[in-house]
């Protein structure tokens, strides 16, 4: 935790990571609806593949094993990207805003990127057979697994909150892009 790291409560920061989500989504991003379910599945799945492969070259940096390596700080917009990426997958799928059901018990950093990993992989299949009964209400459970997996992720390595690290990322993309949408966390009403 640093001065700069606000905290607010976890309902607040999903609302807001929803309707900044939404508002960019929708003006900005993909104004003609043209990207569906099938598009944002494909896209957590990529962001999950880039976590994991941060996570791999931490693993091989701790033993000193040739190969490319990564710092814990890698780790921040990987982290981030996922818990933005599996938001749109619920913006799109109607589904309420992300929140903590599962509560994972933390592993080795290496096996919690297969959890992940494999979380996606439920995601994946419901994608495919979203029209079965209690596929949205189990899609919405694997979503916010997968968003307490990459919370664990952050504590384990002692990172920014992930909630400041989603602000981040998302406010520099817009940047980036030259969008107008951005999003802020308040705390007890000051502007940060
Ligand atoms: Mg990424």
């Amino acid at each position: 935790m640093t001065e700069h790291d606000i905290e607010i409560p976890l309902e607040d920061f999903f609302d807001a990571l929803r309707a900044a989500n939404s508002q960019r989504n929708a003006t900005e991003f993909d104004p003609q609806a043209r990207l569906g379910l099938d598009f944002m599945v494909n896209e957590l799945g990529g962001e999950v593949g880039e976590l994991q492969n941060v996570l791999k070259k931490l693993h091989r940096e701790a033993r000193d094993i040739p190969g490319s390596r990564a710092r814990p700080g890698d780790l921040e917009g990987e982290l981030a990207d996922v818990v933005i990426v599996a938001d749109l997958v619920a913006l799109k799928a109607r589904l309420p805003t992300l929140d903590f059901r599962v509560t994972v018990t933390p592993h080795d950093t290496l096996t919690m990127g297969i959890m992940l990993n494999s979380a996606c992989g439920h995601v994946s299949k419901i994608a495919l057979n979203i029209w079965e009964a209690d596929a949205h209400e189990h899609l919405w459970m694997w979503l916010c697994t997968i968003t307490e997996i990459v919370y664990a992720i952050a504590r384990h390595f002692g990172l920014l909150s992930i909630e400041n690290l989603v602000v981040r990322k998302f406010n520099a993309t817009s940047r980036k892009l030259n969008f107008k949408t951005f999003m802020e966390l308040t705390s007890t009403g000051d502007r940060h």
